[in-house]
């Protein structure tokens, strides 16, 4: 017994370094705070403090809001919109720049962030979403869920079409290489400020702080909302099966994934603001990227897509009874939808969310998988 719990302890510290320590991690666990392995989060916060010792100044504050909006774009143009959604299409050299660029943002590897998105999609709301506000209550969609071993696990089957490429198997096994780098980084940055711009009043503990802790606590939370907030406050456009708003005020904290109603009526889209004066920053620096050939084949918003679902009064709030009859009508759906997905894919033994294509001329965005596709994930 003392030997099993020992042996415990050392597996969740060797995970803080190594996740796949100890063997995978188990999904099937309970839906509860593990606390050793809360330690590392909790020190970011805690981190944040260091403010009282190290003041601010113009510089360290301008340059941790830059580093949220660069690190904010990263988890919404490329975590989610890239691949977990495979909105569009790059090359291999950019794919893991982005997974790069990513992993700095303290929310680990880009194959765990994609497997556990596209779990919500596929259950949104329902049993089994691992952050519902619906579910399991507003603080666990919103920050508990990460805290659970049971959602520690990335789950390959889920994430076939990425699980192939050892460098974002890398980068998913040691996710905390790059924020380390990050914060020696921010520390450089301050120091030679420091020696070389005295008058500026920064220091390499002072944009330590600011510019990694402060900066990636808030881009942390930031991103949060869209599972917590984005699921109880807004207004509804489309009829999804889920309780997913629009939110103008989270469109422009999050660089456009606000618009989450839109984006559960029609995930596979590379935008999410469905019409021009729905503002999604995200999608327009995807448009310069395309532009400078970066990616391509962005996917649209078919224009049927924008028409169909609509609720007749968007703005109320459906009644209790209303939203169960919704609810029931849509897991009839998707209980229909997975065994017809089940049946497509049964040669190939994967969870059928995304085709494993890959071509000469670089990463493919996978067509439409069944539970990205219209009708099928929501
Ligand atoms: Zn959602
Ligand atoms: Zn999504």
């Amino acid at each position: 017994m003392a030997y099993a719990k020992t042996r415990n302890f050392l597996i969740a510290l060797a995970r803080w370094f190594d996740t796949t320590a100890g063997g995978a991690a188990p999904s099937d666990g309970p839906q509860e705070v593990d606390w050793l392995r809360c330690i590392p989060f909790a020190v970011v916060h805690l981190m944040c403090l260091g403010v009282i010792w190290v003041g601010w100044s113009p510089v360290a504050v301008g340059v941790a809001i830059a580093f949220y909006v660069i690190r904010m774009f990263a988890i919404t143009g490329f975590y989610h919109r890239y691949f977990s959604h495979r909105s569009f299409r790059t090359s291999r050299a950019a794919q893991l720049g982005f997974a790069l660029l990513g992993a700095s943002c303290v929310q680990r590897g880009a194959l765990w962030w994609a497997s556990h998105h596209r779990m919500h999609h596929q259950r949104s709301d329902e049993p089994g979403d691992v952050h519902s506000p619906r579910q399991q209550g507003f603080i666990w969609s919103h920050m508990g869920w990460i805290t659970s071993e049971a959602n520690f696990g990335t789950n390959l089957r889920i994430v076939h079409d990425l699980a192939g490429f050892p460098e974002l198997r890398f980068l998913d096994r040691f996710d905390v290489l790059i924020p380390i780098a990050s914060g020696f980084g921010m520390f450089g940055l301050g120091a030679a400020l420091e020696a070389r711009w005295p008058g500026l009043g920064t220091s390499g503990a002072q944009m330590l702080i600011w510019g990694f802790f402060i900066s990636t606590v808030a881009l942390l939370h930031g991103t949060f909302t869209i599972n917590s907030l984005a699921h109880v406050f807004g207004r509804r456009r489309y009829e999804t099966g889920d309780d997913s708003r629009n939110s103008f005020a989270l469109a422009l904290l999050t660089l456009g994934e606000g618009w989450h109603n839109n984006h559960h009526h029609y995930p596979a889209a590379a935008r999410q603001g469905f019409f021009w004066w729905e503002i999604d920053l995200t999608y327009y620096a995807l448009k310069l990227f395309e532009a400078a050939g970066i990616i391509w084949d962005l996917r649209p918003v078919p224009e049927h897509v924008l028409h169909s679902r609509r609720i007749a009064a968007p703005h109320q709030k459906p009644s209790r009874a209303a939203r169960a009859a919704r609810a029931a009508a849509h897991r009839a759906q998707r209980a229909r939808a997975r065994i017809a997905v089940r049946h497509d894919t049964a040669q190939s033994g994967f969870a059928p969310l995304v085709e494993p294509a890959k071509t000469a001329a670089g990463v493919s965005a996978a067509p439409v998988r069944a539970a990205d596709s219209h009708g099928a994930s929501t």
